[in-house]
Parts: C-alpha cells; sequence; structure tokens
C-alpha cells in the first residue's frame, strides 16, 4: 500500500505517520507514505523527527493546492489520506478539489477525506448524525463543509471511493499551542493565567488523537465509499470545567482563570452522534479523558523545546 498524507507534518497528521510508520495501525503495517505538507505556521518536520529516517517514508514541502505538483506527487499512490487545512478558501476548498482531481485521474482505490464535526454548527442538546444539514458557523467551518460536498459529489459523479470522517475537538503531545489545551497549558506552566474566551461555558467532546488516528486506519481498511463517519470524544466538557481540571493537574490556584470576550461565531456546544462508526467499524474512543490529558500535560512539560519558539512572546 502506498499512501499519500496531506499535511502530514501538522498535529494529527503527524501522529498517523507515525503510528503507521511503527506499525501501530492494524492492516497499515507494511504501507509506505509520502507526506505533502506546505510547512505553514502549525507544520514542523520535527513532529516527523522519529520517524525521519525511515526508508518508507518520502517528505514533499508543497502546497496541495499546486495542481501541477499535486500532478507529480499522486501518481503511483493507491490511498489519499487528506489532513491539510488551515484558515482559507485556497488550501481547504482549492486544494481538495485538486486531490480529488488527482485521485480521479490515477484511480486512487481509497480517498479518507478529513472534516470536522464544526461541519454542522452548534447544538444546544442531543448529538448531530451524518445525516444532519451542514450549517457551519464560522468561514473555516464553511470551507470544510465545502470540501465535504466536493468529495461527496466527486463520488456521486464520477464514482470517486471518497469517504469522510468528523471528529469531535482533538487533543495530544505535538499540538500547536494557538489550540485551546496547550495553549492553557503552556501559559499556565510559564507563570501565566488559563484565559477563556467568552464565560467559559462553551462545551466541546474531546477526542484523544490516538483514537482519532485509529479510527482514520479503520476508514482506510474497511470504511465505505461514499459514506460519511462521525467520530466522537471520550468526554464532553465545558471549556471552564476543562480549566478547572487543567489547574488541579499542575497543581496552580484556581485564581488563575481570566475571561477575555467571546470571538465571533463561537459555537456554544458541539456534539456528534458516533454510533455509525462503532457499528460498522467497531471503533470506540479508548483514551480515558483523565490518563490522555494528564500524559499530554507531562509531555509539555517535559518539552518546553518544541513549544516555547511558537508561542507569542
Ligand atoms: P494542523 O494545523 O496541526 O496541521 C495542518 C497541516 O497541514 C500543517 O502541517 C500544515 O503545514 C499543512 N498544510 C496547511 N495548508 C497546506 C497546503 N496548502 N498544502 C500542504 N499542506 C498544508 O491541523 P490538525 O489539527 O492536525 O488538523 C488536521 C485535520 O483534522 C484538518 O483537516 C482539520 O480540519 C481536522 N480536524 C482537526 C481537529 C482538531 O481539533 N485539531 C478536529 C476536527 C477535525
Amino acid at each position: 500500500m502506498n499512501v499519500l498524507v496531506t499535511g502530514g507534518a501538522g498535529f494529527i497528521g503527524s501522529h498517523f505517520v507515525r503510528a503507521m510508520l511503527a506499525g501501530r495501525l492494524p492492516g497499515l503495517e507494511s504501507a509506505s507514505v509520502t507526506v505533502i505538507d506546505k510547512l505553514t505556521y502549525a507544520g514542523n518536520f520535527a513532529n516527523l523527527g522519529p520517524v525521519a529516517h525511515d526508508k518508507r517514508l518520502d517528505f514533499v514541502p508543497g502546497d496541495v493546492a499546486e495542481s501541477a505538483l499535486v500532478d507529480v506527487v499522486a501518481r503511483g499512490h493507491d490511498t489519499i489520506v487528506h489532513f491539510a487545512a488551515e484558515h482559507g478558501v485556497v488550501t481547504n476548498v482549492l486544494g481538495t478539489q485538486v486531490l480529488l482531481d488527482a485521485a480521479r485521474r490515477y484511480g486512487t482505490a481509497r480517498f479518507i477525506h478529513i472534516s470536522t464535526d464544526a461541519v454542522y454548527g452548534s447544538i444546544p442538546t442531543g448529538a448531530w448524525t451524518e445525516r444532519s444539514a451542514v450549517q457551519p458557523t464560522t468561514p473555516y467551518a464553511a470551507t470544510k463543509a465545502s470540501a465535504d460536498l466536493l468529495a461527496l459529489a466527486a463520488h456521486r459523479t464520477h464514482g470517486l471511493p471518497v469517504t469522510i470522517l468528523r471528529p469531535t475537538t482533538t487533543y495530544g503531545i505535538n499540538q500547536h499551542p494557538e489550540k485551546l489545551i496547550p495553549r492553557l497549558v503552556t501559559s499556565l506552566l510559564t507563570g501565566g493565567p488559563a484565559v477563556l474566551t467568552g464565560d467559559g461555558t462553551h462545551t466541546r467532546d474531546w477526542l484523544h488523537v490516538h483514537d482519532l488516528i485509529q479510527a482514520v486506519a479503520l476508514a482506510v481498511t474497511g470504511g465505505r465509499p461514499g459514506e460519511v463517519y462521525n467520530i466522537g470524544g471520550s468526554l464532553e466538557l465545558t471549556h471552564r470545567d476543562l480549566a478547572g481540571v487543567l489547574l488541579d493537574e499542575l497543581d496552580t490556584g484556581s485564581d488563575k482563570v481570566e475571561h477575555t470576550p467571546d470571538r465571533p461565531g463561537h459555537d456554544l456546544r458541539r456534539a456528534v452522534d458516533d454510533s455509525k462508526i462503532r457499528q460498522e467499524l467497531g471503533w470506540r474512543p479508548r483514551v480515558e479523558f483523565t490518563s490522555g490529558l494528564a500524559t499530554t500535560v507531562r509531555w509539555y512539560r517535559d518539552n518546553p523545546g518544541w513549544w516555547r519558539p511558537l508561542r507569542p512572546s
């Protein structure tokens, strides 16, 4: 199996590549991997450090929206796993279409498109199913929803074997410190406050990155083409409660929480029903939140050299 991974130097993509080359993803143990990554502020080749010299890894620094490059890179791959995303239409919409076109040209056998639960927007109670309409709140979520529609259209029109995954908010080591958990942890570790946007009642269902990459592997080996699979987390928590858990974990006083004005379009609650992937592919989250968070906090504590240069000074 030859797998092309886009965004493989980012948070989730690098976990996927490292686990695949370490033989920790069932069915993908003998895969060879090409990573294409533009190395934006969120991409870091050091994330691939442990496998950088593996002969089965090829790294191409480049943009998925550049069709001439993608045309050369995609050739010879039977599987594409598309993680690359950023804030903007070019990567998320145009880049996805460029990859879909290349996959069609080369008869790629599998195309896994990594979407997000943000495409559904906020839900006050209950959980979105895969049949729920996409109603993205933010421009970012709208670009992700657009990519999903392009991917599904490529399946319906041309029979392209695309499977879409919509995971909830994901955490783990090697995540850029602009994201909530690393932002709070690195601020507390440097003696700063835990700053929450708004009143802290925003709620997310936290998914550990190890659980997510197992779901991606299951989608590669058994996901049905043309289908969408939601991936839920292991614990739903308000940001305020999350900050409380982190203050305990880092043994910091509870007066360390500060609030700034909420940002526009901040979904109050996101939640998905993931019974489809549980029933069809036998997936379920296995990393318990408390231990996943403790491991994550410990890693940030032990690896300031990784995150210090990435934090605003
Ligand atoms: P990330 O920002 O850590 O990594 C994205 C990677 O894509 C980076 O390495 C970046 O350099 C690369 N990239 C960006 N634009 C590119 C381009 N034009 N060409 C090639 N490479 C490019 O993101 P992440 O958190 O790892 O997210 C990966 C995917 O998972 C995204 O599609 C995201 O929407 C989805 N997702 C993330 C979360 C989460 O909580 N992190 C939750 C749900 C879904």
